[in-house]
């Protein structure tokens, strides 16, 4: 039997690894953290993330779970709302705290399989790679592997060392607050609003609490920066509509996460050598401005899991996961940049007025069709091999 090690229990490591012990491979995920934390933020999922995790053979109880928002509400700083976009039936998105999904991801994989405490500190490509890693206890330990995975995010080692021309992350110029919250009032529909060099954005959870952000420009920040993170996250929505004043200084101080963001420009080289594939951020970290980082990590899990089974030759699979994946998922990544652009990166107040007005008189379809060539995505079928 083929043991495939997988660099990085994120949520596009922990998919992975849930995809290829179904097709029969054996799996190590080695992560640096000693625990998971508790504590952290909600994401977006959507539908294209849900067929993915279908594909995997965890979407039933991810649904079971969770709750497709109703709707996407547009509003104005002061929260008039501009529009509400209902959620089409066949594309559903939800709100989801990533600790969450985790467990949802971590619950399909025996006890065994995630070692945490142990930092990669080494990596081998070719046809049979190894991997050195140091655990908790400052032992260290090499792992042969037929197949190696990297989905060590944005600042992948993996990828540092294994694709040493590849460009490292670069800033997007903008600064991400984020945290959950019991907000005061239920929430039904996710909500966005701008303001100059700002968006902010408040998601209900599945258990009741709100996911917010707030994303900002890095030179709309100011002073600002002095103060801790729910401190300035606080100051930046002075004067926004009663929902996010609530949701945000309301927030436990510990629970807000505070983000420089960064992303990686997509460059030519394949996302597969010999038996090492990259995965997730550590392939293509892009900004959150369409909420598709996680989604796409699950849809490379997927693709991973389908193309890829013990006894194939193992480059040869992955140089399929490499032309199934890379354009789709670089698409998906400069329409990103793109959002950012003509959303949260538009500074002017007049610019700012002027979206809201065109946003108000949009029909409502629309801005879910737009969202469609992204999130309409078919997942592979799995083949049955567990
Ligand atoms: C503000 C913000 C909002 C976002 N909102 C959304 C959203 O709504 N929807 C969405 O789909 N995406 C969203 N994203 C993007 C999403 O968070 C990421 O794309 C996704 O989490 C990437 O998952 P990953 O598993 O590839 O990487 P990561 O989550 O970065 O996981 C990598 C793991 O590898 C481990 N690791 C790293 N190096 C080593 C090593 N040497 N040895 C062992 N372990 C190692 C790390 O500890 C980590 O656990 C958002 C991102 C930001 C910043």
């Amino acid at each position: 039997m083929g043991l495939a090690v997988v660099v990085g229990a994120g949520i596009g490591g922990l998919a992975a690894a849930v995809g290829l012990r179904r097709r029969g491979w054996d799996v190590v995920v080695l992560e640096r953290a000693p625990q998971f934390a508790p504590v952290g933020a909600g994401l977006t999922l959507m539908a294209n993330g849900l067929a993915a995790l279908d594909a995997i053979g965890v979407g039933a109880s991810v649904r079971a779970t969770v709750r497709p928002l109703e709707a996407m509400t547009f509003r104005s700083r002061g929260g008039r709302v501009l529009v509400r976009a209902a959620m089409p039936a066949d594309a559903p998105s939800c709100g989801v705290h990533r600790a969450t999904l985790h467990r949802l991801l971590t619950d399909a994989l025996p006890d065994d399989v995630v070692r945490l405490g142990a930092e990669v500190t080494g990596v081998v490509g070719g046809s049979s790679p190894e991997v050195t890693y140091c655990s908790a206890d400052g032992s260290t330990t090499t792992l042969p592997a037929n197949l190696l995975v990297g989905a060590d995010g944005v600042r992948s080692l993996v990828r540092s060392v294994l694709w040493p021309e590849a460009r490292g992350p670069v800033a997007v110029g903008s600064t991400a607050w984020r945290g959950v919250t019991r907000g005061p009032t239920p929430l039904r529909d996710a909500e966005v609003s701008w303001g100059p060099g700002t968006e902010v954005g408040l998601v209900p959870l599945e258990d009741g609490r709100v996911y917010w952000y707030v994303s900002v420009t890095d030179d709309r920040i100011g002073s600002s920066r002095q103060g801790g993170a729910h401190a300035d996250a606080s100051a930046l929505v002075d004067g926004w509509y009663a929902g996010v004043v609530d949701a945000v200084p309301g927030t436990d101080p510990v629970a807000v996460l505070r983000t420089e963001l960064v992303h990686l420009r997509p460059g030519p080289a394949p996302w597969a050598r010999g038996a090492v594939a990259l995965l997730g951020d550590a392939a293509h970290a892009m900004p959150p401005y369409l909420g598709q980082g996680a989604n796409q990590a699950l849809e490379d899990a997927a693709v991973l899991a389908a193309v890829v089974a013990p006894d194939d030759d193992v480059p040869t699979a992955l140089a399929e996961y490499d032309r199934r994946r890379r354009p789709r998922a670089t698409r998906v990544a400069r329409a990103a940049v793109r959002a950012g652009r003509t959303g949260q990166m538009v500074r002017s107040a007049a610019a700012v007025a002027l979206r809201d007005r065109a946003i108000a008189l949009a029909p409502a379809g629309m801005l879910t069709r737009a969202m469609g060539g992204v999130v309409r995505w078919h997942a592979p079928v799995m083949p049955e091999t567990r």
